[in-house]
């Protein structure tokens, strides 16, 4: 099917095309991830060249394509100015984007991970929290449906108090207790860190400066992502093979 279609959407990244044209991969609301040709964005005269930069948040006119669809037309939602402001937030937003480049897929609409890329670009533009990303990697993880447990042990059962839930494993799933123990280790703060994120206090969590238990969820939170992309390029792969 070709023809025109409108969506809104982030840039996630662009690579050249040829001596003057991009390619820009955008995860957009209605169509999950599009990968579209903008033309001659590379010549100084270019109309919408800087608006199709890695972070930008455009409305968008489409040409839908064989292969790739052609970017007709692209308007700026919000500037992006902020985004860049500092390397701070800079960083930030690209952590994020890189996360959502690996879990939205090709034309598969996900409209949830738009919106989610969207909150956090606004809030790292708002304030570069150290655990803006780590947040938004445990938020897309649940999103995934892979909330973790941490409430009690997942081996035995065993919940308070807090203090004896000392151990996280990525294979179970959450939180282990003392004697069933297995994974890494986390912290009474890092748990309780975790708990702020996952149970809908999230502004509270942003809110504290750096400090171990912010480091903690902030390497636990890269290794869950890690894991969890590992586990679906894997099972993409078996699927492959049969
Ligand atoms: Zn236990």
């Amino acid at each position: 099917m070709s023809g025109l279609y409108r969506d809104v959407g982030v840039v996630l990244r662009t690579y050249k095309l040829g001596e003057s044209d991009r390619i820009v991969v955008i995860h957009t609301q209605e169509n999950g991830k599009v990968r579209a040709v903008a033309k001659g964005v590379r010549r100084t005269k270019s109309k919408f060249g800087a608006r199709l930069e890695p972070m930008s948040h455009v409305k968008l006119l489409l040409y839908r394509g064989r292969q790739l669809d052609i970017v007709s037309q692209a308007d700026a939602v919000e500037p992006l100015s902020p985004m860049l402001s500092s390397l701070d937030r800079a960083s930030q937003g690209l952590a994020a984007l890189e996360a959502v480049d690996q879990l939205s897929l090709e034309r598969e609409p996900n409209e949830r991970l738009y919106k989610m890329l969207v909150g956090v670009l606004r809030t790292i533009a708002a304030k570069p929290s150290p655990l803006n990303v780590p947040a938004f990697y445990w938020k897309l993880l649940a999103n995934e449906g892979l909330r973790p447990e941490l409430g009690h042990c997942v081996r035995c059962g065993d919940g308070e108090p807090a203090a004896q839930l000392v151990a996280f494993d990525l294979n179970e799933g959450g939180v282990l207790c003392r004697s069933c123990r297995s994974g890494q280790s986390i912290s009474t703060d890092g748990l309780d860190l975790l708990r702020d994120i996952l149970g809908g206090r999230l502004q509270a969590a942003l809110d504290r400066d750096q400090s171990p238990a912010t480091h903690e969820v902030a390497a636990l939170a890269t290794k869950a992502l890690e894991f969890q992309i590992e586990r679906r390029l894997k099972a993409v792969a078996m699927f492959e093979e049969h």
